[in-house]
């Protein structure tokens, strides 16, 4: 209904009346003035005069249902679009949404998270409406074994449209970040739900870091982390780049389902900048330097060490420095 009312008004440079939006919505004029009332909470600056109605002066950047979805390409990413202005993590939220059974392709975004989630539990610094904090619910038909290539599948797709939309020149260290001249702009956390042979569901989350000036990051992570804005030195709008991400995220999802693994793989070798050169490997136990040789179809690492014995890396316990 809301959105219905936005469409009108957008559709619409001039005034609309009280009446037209009534009728058209088959609603009350108290309906839709309570309507109008949430959309203007929303960051909608619209203008309200007696005896001409309602006009709409200037839509937020923000990454609202009612702006992604007009002008969004996909044909089932971000069709769902649930966005709550504050959320613990956008992957529990949409973990839940799962369990309950969403479509595949339900997208839930947020201005910030309180608690969100990176690698092994690290936490996730997700300043209110600076950057694109999503996640993606898919059911893809894969073995469960094969679900590690999810993460590579986000990270292609996060690069690309990175790359293509605002020219910034991003790359991917393994597993499952996105870096811009070794700082980290956007990190990636897939979340699988699975029986022994088959995939229930599997949530991407992305934490991408758009309009975050350099000194608004955490001193702890200031030099390591960085953004669209502090690469590019232009405020980036977050709208026409976050239906860029899902057109993006959609089209190597359904290359990966359509073709395998070699094309998204051929890809991400392109893009990564932890291959085919010295790299230091923390684990909870030790630390250790070795080369890194490839990747896997698993998506491991293989890492080859001092002796010359290949270690075969999984995402979920190490951390890897370029040395
Ligand atoms: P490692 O770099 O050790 O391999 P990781 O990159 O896999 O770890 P993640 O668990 O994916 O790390 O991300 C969490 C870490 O990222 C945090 O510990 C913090 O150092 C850093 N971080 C947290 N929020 C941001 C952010 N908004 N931008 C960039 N880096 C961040």
């Amino acid at each position: 209904m809301k959105i219905r009312i936005l469409e009108i008004l957008k559709s619409t440079p001039d005034w609309v009346s009280g009446e037209t939006l009534r009728r058209a919505m088959g609603v009350s004029r108290t309906a839709v003035w309570k309507h109008i009332r949430t959309l203007r909470e929303e960051g909608y600056n619209i203008e309200a005069r007696p005896n001409l109605g309602y006009r709409l002066l200037q839509a937020p950047d923000a990454p609202l249902p009612g702006e992604v979805i007009t002008g969004l390409s996909t044909a089932f990413i971000g069709r769902r679009l649930e966005y709550v202005p504050e959320l613990s993590s956008t992957n529990e939220l949409a973990t839940r949404l799962a369990r309950d059974g969403c479509p595949a392709g339900t997208v839930v975004v947020t201005e910030t998270q309180t608690g969100g989630k990176g690698r092994l539990g690290r936490a996730w610094f997700s300043p209110r409406d600076k950057g694109l904090w999503f996640t993606v619910v898919l059911r893809p038909p894969v073995n469960p074994a094969e679900t590690p290539q999810l993460t590579m599948v986000a990270a292609v797709a996060v690069a690309t449209a990175v790359r293509d939309h605002t020219g910034v020149p991003a790359d991917i260290k393994w597993p499952n970040d996105i870096l811009v001249r070794e700082r980290k702009l956007c990190g990636i956390l897939v979340e699988l739900n699975a029986e022994m042979d088959r995939v229930n569901f599997m949530v991407a989350g992305m934490g991408l870091n758009v309009n975050v000036a350099r000194r608004e990051f955490p001193p702890e992570i200031r030099s390591a982390a960085t953004s669209l804005l502090a690469e590019s030195g232009e405020y980036i709008p977050r709208v026409p780049l976050f239906r860029a991400l899902l057109k993006s995220f959609e089209d190597w999802y359904c290359l990966w389902l359509d073709q395998g693994f070699a094309p998204i793989l051929r890809r991400w070798r392109e893009l990564c900048i932890t291959l085919d050169c010295p790299v230091t490997v923390h684990t909870l136990r030790e630390s250790y330097s070795g080369y890194a040789v490839d990747v896997d179809d698993t998506g491991a690492l293989l890492v080859r060490t001092a002796s010359g014995r290949i270690e075969r890396l999984l995402a979920g316990e190490v951390s890897l420095r370029k040395s």
